[in-house]
């Protein structure tokens, strides 16, 4: 939703990995609910004037740059108009970040709350239409599902592959584990269920090459699938470990911790389930709202 000249100033050192960014939805009381932001951005001549405090921010310690979605409407007739984005430089003066830490697992990844206080950015950091934020934001978390889908593929072969060869080698009962039939079993239904996933995280990607933009309900579909696929390998991969696994002495107790945050971030797995249901009635567009009637009916 850039402007060319925003495009042009900030895209390129990103792309180079010179600069970072963050991206700042959440507030202490507004997750899943979006539109339950407080941050407000009221305009001052020349300028916004942001205040308000952004929670669980990826990158928020190390960004260079902050997305940020602000009310620039505070009485909309709508709880979901009136919100804007904008581009906030974190030498801007009132931008503080918290790093947050004992995070369960990704803890490679930075965390912190934001802070904004009295932050004045010009007005050409406006990204889009002014009252246009809440609907510029659904439509990136539809793009960036995608990628999330991915990454709990990424991360169930991962497990996967530690399993199987854990399995193969870790004798018990003078045999290779990987011999027994319930172990066979086990590894036959992670191996299924990965490639299913892998499957669908593709059909969204693809349909968002060939359509130019993503579709909601596969998006959400793909991303609830592949997650809740990553929660049932790292569980029997972490099982197939026995207590060498429990004791996060093998790599595959990080892949245990990490897997949870997929049906957290990027959407909840309730909110992927909300966007499918409402794409199955029509109340998204999306393909998932086609549904024949059946010639018996
Ligand atoms: C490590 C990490 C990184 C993150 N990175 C970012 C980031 O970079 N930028 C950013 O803006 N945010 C980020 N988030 C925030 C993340 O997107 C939110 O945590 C998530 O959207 C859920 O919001 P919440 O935590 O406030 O939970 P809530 O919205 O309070 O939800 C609590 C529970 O209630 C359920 N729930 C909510 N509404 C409904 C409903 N209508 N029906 C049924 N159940 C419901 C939820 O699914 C969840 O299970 C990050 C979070 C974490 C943990």
């Amino acid at each position: 939703f850039g402007n060319e000249e925003q495009k042009k100033k900030y895209l390129p050192p990103l792309a180079k990995g010179e600069k970072i960014c963050a991206a700042c939805y959440t507030e202490p009381q507004a997750g899943s609910d979006v539109a339950g932001i407080k941050t407000r951005a009221d305009k001052d001549g020349d300028e916004y004037v942001i205040n308000g405090t952004k929670m669980f921010i990826t990158n928020g310690t190390i960004a260079d740059y902050y997305i940020v979605l602000a009310r620039t409407d505070p009485n909309p007739p709508k709880r979901h108009h009136g919100m804007s984005v904008f581009i906030v430089e974190k030498d801007m003066p009132g931008v503080q970040a918290n790093k947050l830490k004992n995070k369960l697992g990704i803890r490679a990844s930075d965390t912190a709350e934001v802070v904004f206080k009295n932050v004045r950015v010009p007005k050409e950091n406006l990204i889009g239409q002014e009252g246009q934020g809440f609907y510029q934001t659904m439509m990136f978390f539809n793009v960036t599902r995608i990628p999330v889908a991915f990454q709990a593929v990424g991360l169930a072969q991962g497990a996967f592959e530690l399993a199987y060869h854990y399995a193969r080698n870790r004798e018990v009962f003078e045999r290779k584990l990987a011999d027994f039939q319930v172990t066979q079993e086990k590894l036959a239904k992670m191996r299924t269920e990965l490639e299913a996933a892998r499957l669908l995280a593709y059909q969204a990607a693809f349909f968002q090459d060939k359509m130019g933009m993503p579709d909601p309900g596969l998006t959400a579909m793909a991303k609830y699938y592949t997650a809740r696929v990553a929660q049932f390998i790292v569980h029997e991969a972490l099982q197939i470990h026995g207590g060498y696994g429990f004791m996060g002495e093998q790599a595959i107790s990080r892949f245990y911790r990490d897997a949870r945050i997929l049906e957290i971030y990027e959407g909840t797995r309730e909110i992927e389930l909300e966007v499918i249901g409402r794409s199955l009635l029509g109340k998204i567009p999306s393909r998932l709202g086609t549904v024949r009637k059946h010639p018996l009916m």
